[in-house]
């Protein structure tokens, strides 16, 4: 039976805010541990990052990123920037990382109570975003499951349907979930947060006293920055690092 469950999404490449993950992650040697996809796409580490999700996750998903150096999603509506990275990163790759990328399913049902998928429940290889309470009000009919963990967006959030169907928002760092609620849990990026904090973000799940917890490691940024500049990548993706945008 587990009660723990780490939940993790958009590593993208950058193996030091990875790093920061597993050191939190050993503190739990029970839980289960899932990654939501975008492994690679903007840092300069992707291989890295294939080989030690691969051996460190009990699920591990495919995100947008994945599918676009392996050539199965169109890069057409990437931003230039991440277009960029994406045709770097696939030149660094071998055919071992790309069979592992390619074999990885983009949703998947942990047991009868969650779902996890890369970007939404609905349609989840046209890669829509769910960013408002009006998107996540539409998904919850797209899944069974009281729970939907998923990232995508890079930014951390828990959108609630109540049973008389009250759909709310819950901003804070600890959640205590409802039993009567269904919930889709948006569990933030390891390598490139977008909620204007910095640091790694990732979600410590409970099963037993249903408790949400958002976790944030500081990890070494200027190594990482460095890294990404080194390797001829846009700068924009060494900079925005710091701002977490
Ligand atoms: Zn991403």
């Amino acid at each position: 039976m587990i009660m723990k469950h780490i939940v993790f999404s958009d590593v993208h490449g950058n193996l030091e805010a990875l790093h920061a993950a597993f050191s939190f992650i050993k503190g739990y040697p029970d839980a289960r541990i899932c990654s939501l996809g975008d492994i690679v796409g903007y840092g300069a580490n992707p291989k890295e990052c294939i080989w030690e999700v691969s051996k460190t996750v009990h699920e591990s998903l495919a995100g947008n990123h994945d599918h676009a150096v392996i050539g199965l999603t169109s890069i057409r509506y990437f931003n230039p920037y991440a277009r960029a990275a994406v045709i770097w990163t696939s030149k660094c790759l071998d055919e071992e990382d790309k069979s592992y990328l390619l074999g990885l399913p983009v949703y998947k049902r942990l047991n009868n109570k969650i779902f996890v998928v890369h970007s939404s429940p609905l349609e989840p290889e046209q890669w829509h975003y769910i960013m408002s309470i009006d998107d996540a009000k539409r998904n919850f009919a797209f899944f069974k499951e009281r729970l939907c963990f998923i990232g995508h967006s890079h930014v951390p959030m828990v959108i609630g349907l109540s049973p008389d169907g009250k759909v709310f928002l819950e901003n804070y760092e600890i959640i205590q979930l409802k039993e009567e609620n269904r919930y889709i849990i948006n569990v933030g990026s390891i390598g490139q947060p977008r909620d204007g904090d910095w640091r790694a973000c990732l979600v410590l799940y409970d099963d037993e006293s249903r408790l949400i917890e958002f976790k944030r490691l500081e990890y070494e940024v200027s190594a990482t920055q460095a890294k990404i500049l080194e390797a001829g990548l846009p700068g924009i993706l060494a900079e925005r690092l710091l701002y977490g945008r």
